[in-house]
């Protein structure tokens, strides 16, 4: 098939295919994948067709057609993937930062009326023109960091028309940029405040009045935030399991500030993510790893930005067989960042990851958190042309230039981006 799309000339050519296959990668896998040098990619329309050594390089295939790029000696990798963002909400939150400086805790803060709660007076007065507006300025930031999947929680509206507005957002926005947007009902973020006290009866609601309007098809995760002043591991259960009996995936956020056994229980339930998990327990580790399946999505940003001493254990994790992916938790109060080089910088540095380790967990195994494994991800023929020409000659310089965006060229669906 004559090539539509031509990189040429990578020094490094990070595939990150080559281990293990059939489950995300675990322990050695992760740093195992391959990365060829003086390689070249080749893509025809959307799709990744042929890669290997420049001195296989089928010059047959290159036409009129053929768009080529020559990386000069850079690193091209896979685009990254986004698996855990709360893009679609109202306002920010500029203001509590400084209350967080003078010293009152996360929990403080949304006690007090501030946190989530203050995001979702300011999304409920939005339109959904603005809030829409809000979702692809900061798709467009995504984007210029090289990130080509955006998962997009709902969660600031609570309540059920808002709630269903905030997806129809999230499915607009991907269809009006490149970048895939992927849905994920996060309804269940607190209890809405009509609903005060009442955390039950929050859920109920959405299970019997909410769930039944959303397709699993278009939006196919459910997510809820297990944790004190949210969802007790009781409420949580009960919930994942009426979404589950509805044909969602499930996905929740645990043990972010307590260690309440949420991550756990949702693994028993066949959660396709837990995410945070900074006081994960080492039991509650061993049996996430015996599923084999649920990825454990690390937030590295988000204790930084809440001054919180307390990482999720990395290394320990990956030691033990636990899929990781890495993902920045984009969001207006504990992570007003979308730099994910940042965040697998700080993965390193505060959770012991290594660079090699850091790339695939924001790539192919960000992608398993997404159950889009077999579609992106990595570089290989048949997937979706994704790609990424990066500004360093060697990997290993990714997550070492801290807070640097080392992209220079991006590829979507085998369309070449301009530089906006
Ligand atoms: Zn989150």
């Amino acid at each position: 098939m004559p090539y539509t799309l031509l990189i040429r000339n990578c020094g490094q050519l990070l595939t990150l295919s080559g281990a293990a296959t059939g489950q995300p990668l675990t322990g050695t896998a992760l740093h195992d994948w391959q990365v060829l040098t003086d390689a070249y990619v080749a893509c025809a329309h959307d799709r990744i067709v042929a890669l290997g050594p420049m001195a296989e390089l089928d010059a047959a295939q290159i036409g009129p057609g053929t768009r080529v790029l020559d990386a000069g000696g850079r690193v091209v990798m896979p685009g990254l993937v986004e698996c855990h963002t709360h893009l679609v909400f109202g306002g920010n939150r500029a203001h509590e930062f400084q209350r967080k400086l003078q010293g009152e805790s996360y929990l403080d803060i949304l006690a007090s009326g501030g946190g989530i709660l203050s995001t979702v007076r300011a999304t409920r007065a939005a339109s959904e023109a603005e809030l829409l507006a809000n979702a692809l300025h900061h798709l467009a930031g995504f984007r210029r960091y090289g990130i080509t999947t955006v998962e997009a929680k709902s969660g600031y509206g609570l309540d059920a028309e808002t709630e269903l507005r905030l997806v129809r957002v999230a499915q607009e926005a991907g269809r009006q940029q490149p970048a895939r947007v992927v849905p994920t009902f996060l309804g269940a973020h607190v209890p809405g405040p009509e609903y005060k006290g009442r955390p039950a009866e929050y859920l109920q609601m959405l299970a019997n009045e909410v769930l039944p309007q959303l397709d699993p098809a278009e939006v196919p995760f459910v997510d809820i935030f297990c944790e004190e002043g949210a969802f007790s591991v009781k409420e949580s259960r009960q919930f994942l399991e009426q979404a589950r009996e509805q044909g969602f995936q499930l996905k929740i956020h645990a043990e972010q500030l307590h260690d309440l056994g949420g991550a756990a229980m949702a693994a028993t339930l066949g959660a396709i993510s837990v995410d945070h998990c900074d006081y994960l327990s080492e039991a509650d580790a061993a049996r996430i790893a015996a599923n084999g399946r649920t990825v454990v999505v690390l937030l590295p940003l988000v204790p930084l930005f809440l001054r919180q001493e307390v990482y999720a254990p990395g290394r320990r994790l990956i030691k033990a067989g636990v899929p990781v992916a890495i993902s920045t938790d984009f969001n207006p109060g504990s992570c007003p960042s979308k730099n994910l080089w940042l965040a697998l910088s700080v993965a390193c540095l505060k959770m012991g990851l290594t660079p090699k380790e850091a790339l695939a967990a924001a790539t192919l195994n960000a992608a398993w958190a997404l159950n889009l494994q077999t579609e992106i991800g990595s570089l290989e023929p048949g997937k979706r042309a994704d790609l990424l020409i990066l500004d360093v000659q060697d990997y290993e310089e990714i997550p070492y230039w801290l807070g640097e965006n080392p992209v220079q060229q991006v590829v979507i669906g085998g369309e070449v981006q301009d530089s906006e």
